[in-house]
Order: C-alpha cells, then sequence, then structure tokens
C-alpha cells in the first residue's frame, strides 16, 4: 500500500477492502487505479487472470458519474455483471440480445441523474449502431456524468492483434465526441505495434500504457516431439497422466473437433477419466464437463480453445498442446490456465511440422496471421534461448537477467544437446527441387519437397545428390526453420474441398548464391519426458 498520496487514496483503499474483500493490490493495479482516477487516458496490459477488471470497477465506486465499460463477449459481461450484483454493486448490460425493457432501462440510465447504477456494460455494436444510445450518451457526458469508459480486450481495435473485431474501429470517435472523459483500455496483448495501433485508433497516441510482467515463474516449459500416429500421440499422454500427472488435474488442446473426440476416446480406452470439449456440444454437456472436470472425476479435459472462458480452476497442474496454438499470444493464453494458485505446474507442446501446414492452411487468410502462426513456430525450434525469455521477448518485456530457475526445457538441460547444422548445401538441394518441379509443371507441398530431398516420392522430382545424412524428423525442422527465416514460403492454392500450401523460394533464397553464405540451424534434440 502505497500510502495516502491522493484524495481519493483513503476510500480506494476502503472500497478495496469493504466492497472486493481484498487485503492488497497486485502489481500494477494501484497505479493503473490512480492514472485513470487523476485523468489519465491509459492502455492497461496484464496477462489473463492478473485483475484487470479491478482496475475499472473499483474507480467506478470511488467517483460520482456513471462508468461504460465496453466489451467483445456477451458471457463475460453477464459473468461480471452478476458478481458484481453478488457485491452490491450496481451494474447493467445492454447488448443486441437483450430483451426490450432491459435496452429501454440501460437507455434511461444515462437519461437519469439519479441513477444508482455505476456501471454499464455495452458491446461495441451496440455503441456504434445505436443513434439512440450515442445520443443519450452524449447527454450523460454533457451533464457530467460520464466519469469514465473502460474498454475492455482493447486489442480488437488492431488488425495486427490475434482477434481483430471490426466493430471496435468505431470506439475511435469516444475521445473526441467526450475529450474530459479518460479512456481506460484493457488487453493482455503487449506487443508495441499493436499498443501503438490501439493508440492510433482510439485517438490517444503516446498516452500512458502500465505493463505488468508476463513472467509466470511457477511455470515449467517444455517442447517435445511429437510422433505422427495418433495411436503414438496417446502412448506419451497415457504414460504422462498415469505416471507424472498421476491424480493431477490438468488440460489438453487440440486443434479440431475431430481430434479432441478421438483423443479423448483413445485415452479413455487407455483407462483413463478425461472429458471433451469443443464449440460442437450443447452448452449443456459443455458445462457438464467442465463441471466433473473441476470436481476431479475427471483428470484431464481434451478440448479445442472453445474451452477458455470461465476456467477458474487455481490447481491446474498442466496443460498439455497436442497441436501448436496458432499465435503466441494464444499459446501464453492457453498454457496460462495452468498454476494459478502459484505452485508448480508444466506446460509441454507436442511439435511436429505437418501442424504448421494444418494450421497454416486454416488460418493463412486473415491478416498477419502467418507471422503469428511462425512466431510460436519460432519457439518450438528454438534451442538455444531460455523459454520465457522468448516469451519475455515476444510480449516486449525487458528480460535484463531475470533467472528462469530452471524452469524451461532449454535451461534445465542446456547446451550438451544442441548441435548445429550448416544449411548451404541443403539449401542448394532444395532449391534445386523446386526449380526442377517448376520446369516440369508441377509444385511441391513440404511433403514432396521432403520426400524428393530424401531420394523418395516420384523420380523426376528427386535430386542427384546424396540423401541428407540426418533423420527425416531433423530435415522436417530444417524445411519448418527455413520457411520461418523466410528462405521458404508457403503458398496457397485453393480447391473445391481444401487449401493447399505449396512451398515456393523466398527473397533470402536468392543469398545463397552468394559465396559467403552461412546459415546455421541450431539444432536441440528433444530429451525424453514421461
Ligand atoms: P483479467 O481481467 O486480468 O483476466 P480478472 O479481472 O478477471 O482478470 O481477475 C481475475 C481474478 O483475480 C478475479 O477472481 C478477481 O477477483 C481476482 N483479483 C483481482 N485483483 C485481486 C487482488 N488484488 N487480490 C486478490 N484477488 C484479485
Amino acid at each position: 500500500w502505497a500510502g495516502n498520496t491522493y484524495e481519493w487514496s483513503k476510500d480506494v483503499k476502503k472500497t478495496l477492502n469493504d466492497v472486493f474483500r481484498i487485503d492488497s493490490f497486485r502489481p500494477k493495479q494501484l497505479s493503473a487505479i490512480n492514472s485513470t482516477l487523476a485523468g489519465q487516458h491509459a492502455i492497461i496490459v496484464m496477462p489473463t487472470g492478473a485483475g484487470k477488471s479491478l482496475c475499472y470497477q473499483l474507480p467506478a465506486l470511488v467517483k460520482p458519474g456513471l462508468t461504460i465499460v465496453i466489451s467483445p463477449l456477451i458471457s463475460l459481461m453477464e459473468d461480471q455483471v452478476r458478481s458484481l450484483k453478488n457485491r452490491n454493486i450496481q451494474a447493467m448490460l445492454m447488448t443486441s440480445t437483450s430483451p426490450k425493457d432491459e435496452t429501454l432501462k440501460a437507455l434511461n440510465v444515462l437519461k437519469d441523474k439519479n441513477t444508482k447504477i455505476k456501471l454499464l456494460y455495452v458491446t461495441p455494436e451496440r455503441l456504434a449502431k445505436s443513434k439512440r444510445f450515442m445520443s443519450n450518451l452524449q447527454k450523460c457526458y454533457a451533464e457530467g456524468r460520464l466519469q469514465r469508459i473502460a474498454i475492455d480486450e482493447v486489442h480488437c481495435c488492431s488488425q495486427w492483434g490475434h482477434d481483430f473485431r471490426p466493430d471496435y474501429r468505431y470506439l475511435g470517435i469516444l475521445s473526441n465526441m467526450f475529450p474530459k472523459t479518460p479512456i481506460l483500455g484493457l488487453t493482455a496483448t503487449a506487443t508495441s505495434h499493436v499498443l501503438t495501433d490501439v493508440q492510433k485508433i482510439l485517438n490517444i497516441p503516446g498516452c500512458l500504457v502500465i505493463k505488468s510482467t508476463f513472467n509466470r515463474p511457477n511455470l515449467y516449459y517444455k517442447i517435445l516431439e511429437k510422433p505422427t500416429s495418433q495411436e503414438e500421440c496417446l502412448t506419451i499422454l497415457e504414460k504422462l497422466l498415469k505416471n507424472r500427472y498421476k491424480r493431477e488435474s490438468g488440460i489438453i488442446y487440440t486443434n479440431s473437433i475431430k481430434d479432441s473426440e478421438e483423443l479423448a476416446q483413445g485415452l479413455r480406452k487407455r483407462g483413463l477419466s478425461v472429458g471433451c470439449y469443443h464449440a460442437n456440444m450443447e452448452a449443456e454437456s459443455r458445462s457438464n464437463v467442465h463441471l466433473k472436470w473441476h470436481e476431479k472425476s475427471y483428470q484431464a479435459i481434451v478440448a479445442t480453445v472453445a474451452f477458455g472462458m470461465g476456467i477458474d480452476k487455481p490447481d491446474v497442474r498442466f496443460v498439455i498442446h497436442h497441436t501448436i496454438s496458432k499465435s503466441m499470444e494464444n499459446y501464453y493464453q492457453e498454457s496460462g490456465r495452468a498454476g494459478r494458485d502459484g505452485k508448480r505446474a508444466e506446460c509441454l507442446t507436442l511439435y511436429r511440422m505437418q501442424d504448421v501446414f494444418k494450421i497454416s492452411t486454416m488460418v493463412f487468410s486473415a491478416v498477419g496471421s502467418i507471422d503469428h502462426l511462425y512466431g510460436i513456430v519460432k519457439y518450438c525450434l528454438n534451442g538455444t534461448l531460455c523459454r520465457r525469455q522468448l516469451i519475455a521477448q515476444h510480449f516486449d518485456e525487458d528480460w535484463g537477467d531475470t533467472d528462469c530457475n530452471k524452469m524451461c526445457d532449454v535451461c534445465s538441460y542446456p547446451n550438451s544437446n544442441i548441435r548445429e547444422i550448416s544449411l548451404e548445401s541443403h539449401c542448394k538441394i532444395l532449391s534445386g527441387i523446386i526449380d526442377n518441379a517448376h520446369t516440369q509443371d508441377t509444385k511441391v507441398t513440404a511433403q514432396k519437397l521432403l520426400d524428393a530431398w530424401y531420394l523418395k516420392g516420384p523420380v523426376p522430382l528427386r535430386h542427384k545428390g546424396k540423401e541428407p545424412n540426418f533423420s527425416r524428423s531433423i530435415g522436417e525442422d530444417v524445411i519448418a526453420f527455413l520457411l520461418v527465416e523466410g528462405y521458404l514460403i508457403e503458398d496457397f492454392h485453393f480447391t473445391a474441398y481444401s487449401t493447399i500450401a505449396y512451398i515456393k523460394k523466398g527473397p533470402n533464397m536468392e543469398a545463397i548464391n552468394d559465396d559467403n553464405f552461412t546459415l546455421k540451424m541450431p539444432l536441440r534434440k528433444y530429451t525424453e519426458f514421461h
């Protein structure tokens, strides 16, 4: 507690204790609260679960007037309004699905000088598309009752974020229409690129940015080599659940409904008690699965990313990614559901190149999504840098000489199993295969390229040299490395049934004809973990 520095400090402390029944602030909460109470525009960047909501909920009670909260997800807003009401805080929500009388009530709140409502939650499209709402809001502002505008998931403004929502673009008008009302943006996305873009879109360039650390010291990060067959994957998962994570709770993430069902069924056949969770299930069976996991009658949930919202289980001891996430942001959020209680928990990823193509053909149409995907591929291929340092770098956080405490596979098995591969001659061969295919009027997928490189597959595509002196799975890592470094690029083609990623030469391939060209890939051997 920093003392009674501001005129509102006593009220802040009292509200924290009496209304929220919390003893002390978490890092950066107080500075966020003080700056917004001082009337500054600010963006707060904190990992999911760090406690962003308190940063606008508490100020809403300390000063007179109304706080508008803009949030993209109706279910999240409903949760918040419910929990505020449980604390006897007057809050309401207004969405496109609200019944008519609720909508009228909310519109009246804006007009009513004597309203008791402190927080009004609205979706961005309500704000953008309802003239009536906007004119009432203007009235509220003119009467000096618009205390604050909080914008949750504020990264949704930016196309560069991982979750762009077109309606968020309209929010740019707010700072001009209500110049005296402080705006408080909240997000878990921290890349400076996105933050600058968000400031520009909201017309609050250079506003205060308050960031808390993204380091989760109690999470252990590790990459495992993913086997080619589902059976072998099941064997790995079975061993982990039966031995290493015996009697502990966790989540297994995968990227398709089919995989989640197959894996859950496979694990059940092997005698494990697991639930399955995806978006195609009825709401009732989803909450049933969630409940059983909460009560520990299921050891794990095998889920797609649809399993995310509202997980407040503190003792999740493992989060295993059977398939890589589609970006580092997603990975951070998904893996971050482990170890909320502060005790050691493990975040494992089964990595294999095929999954990169599976996901790239699914996400390639969204702006920037391939770059996001390659970010996580780099994280997986990395063999030399501390994994939490890579995460910190991704979130533009100063890492300095922060100690990992051997809480990642790179730091706990240093250097001994690193080997460098020189890639010049291999690049020449791969480049030759692609050119050769081109002259034969055909295109190569990554699989075909690998086949030809390893002297398999159609003879006309093969090269005249020797096959690589390393295993095919290392060959796969090499191709993935060349992709993320821009030596190779994916070229997407559509058919009626699917999207195919062909491999082309990237701009960096030019450099290979330069005699001084060297390219080394640090290669780590995956360490066992059963
Ligand atoms: P975020 O929006 O950052 O994901 P929430 O605002 O939902 O996180 O907060 C996550 C949980 O942490 C909530 O249950 C909240 O009540 C709790 N919380 C927030 N601040 C504190 C605090 N200072 N001390 C204890 N619990 C807190």
